[in-house]
């Protein structure tokens, strides 16, 4: 039997082991291994958890950068009391990024409504440029002042403005993502993927940033294929642990040119045409590896040609019926993410539930 003392020095060398390996990993960056949801996921188009594809429900991320205004808020607001439904019977969400030159009453109308509120900066001024070389001060000022902007005057909890989107996906580089880390922020979704001719690629799953990304593009690069992890201007390059991105994975139109958001690729000008050419794109993921599929717009998209808005809602009342298609904002998005569970009829996540 173990005496007294060497039951000690077995928790001695016990205690010396753990300090030794927490203080190697330490040193060494968190390995692969240590990467484990819900707070860690490396950046990948495979399937989470090694679930088959019929196993994950299709999510759809539907989103709208700038401000509500007297014009587009009747279009939000038809689009939101049409009795969209997902297959638990609860209404579907938006993200709307919210910036500067914004109707606050209509944005506590689209809340109270379920629908995501986000960052988009105060400002959002041009010229473009100016986004990769602000400080951390600008930044801050940019990312909370409308935070502040929509508790004081949209009553929104400070707490339920968890995302932040950069104005014209010009990003500012490791000073936003510390700023965001700093403010507490949950995801950032600015990071465009994709190279300008991978359009037979899978699509990226949301990731965090751990890993700095940077070592992603050069393993991609070691890997003989061109660097596709971030194709913004200016990129983070150090690690932002627990920082959810959700990426902005390019589309390619009819001409297989690539766009970032969604309304910056040519688009069909007939209705029908239209809505098939969204579907496919959504199928693209579906049928393979079922990454949240992005449809990321403005919301001034609408205005310029009236029979958008027939093409989206067509387009959302068709792929709603499907049963494991769930349109989502983007954190009730994430909280499957971090928790991946398989999907059956009765799929069961709190946070999509009504
Ligand atoms: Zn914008």
């Amino acid at each position: 039997m173990m005496g007294h003392r060497s039951v000690e020095r077995t928790h001695y060398f016990l205690v010396v082991l753990v300090v030794l390996s927490a203080s190697m990993s330490l040193a060494l960056g968190l390995s692969v291994a240590d990467c484990r949801l819900p707070d860690c996921k490396g950046v990948t188009s495979e399937m989470p958890k090694g679930f088959s594809r019929k196993e994950i429900p299709q999510i759809v991320l539907v989103t709208f950068d700038d401000g509500f205004t007297e014009k587009n808020i009747k279009y939000y607001r038809e689009l939101s009391a049409s009795g969209l439904k997902n297959p638990n019977g609860c209404p579907v969400s938006f993200t709307f990024f919210i910036s500067g030159e914004n109707n606050y009453t209509f944005s506590k109308e689209m809340y109270d409504n379920g629908h995501e509120m986000a960052s988009h900066t105060i400002s959002h001024a041009f010229p473009i440029a100016s986004w990769s070389n602000k400080t951390y001060a600008e930044y801050r000022d940019e990312i909370n002042g409308i935070k502040k902007n929509l508790v004081e005057k949209s009553g929104i909890p400070e707490s339920e403005i968890k995302g932040f989107r950069s104005p014209f996906l010009q990003m500012g580089g490791d000073i936003q993502f510390q700023v965001l880390k700093d403010l507490g922020y949950d995801w950032d979704s600015s990071i465009v993927m994709g190279t300008d001719s991978d359009q037979d690629r899978e699509q990226y799953w949301p990731f965090t940033l751990d890993t700095p990304l940077k070592n992603e593009l050069e393993q991609e690069k070691s890997n003989g294929v061109p660097g596709k992890a971030c194709m913004n201007e200016k990129c983070p390059t150090k690690s932002y642990p627990g920082l959810w991105e959700i990426p902005v994975n390019r589309w390619y139109d009819k001409q297989k040119k690539p766009c970032s958001l969604y309304d910056g690729c040519d688009q069909p000008t007939n209705k029908e045409e239209f809505v098939k050419f969204m579907k496919e794109a959504l199928y693209k993921n579906y049928d393979t590896n079922r990454a949240p599929a992005g449809l990321f717009l403005h919301v001034n998209w609408v205005l310029s040609k009236p029979y958008r808005f027939e093409v989206l809602k067509q387009y959302l009342e068709e792929i709603s019926q499907m049963e494991d298609v769930w349109i989502l904002s983007i954190s009730k998005a994430l909280e499957w993410i971090k928790n991946p569970k398989k999907m059956k009829t009765n799929l069961d996540v709190d946070a999509w539930n009504c």
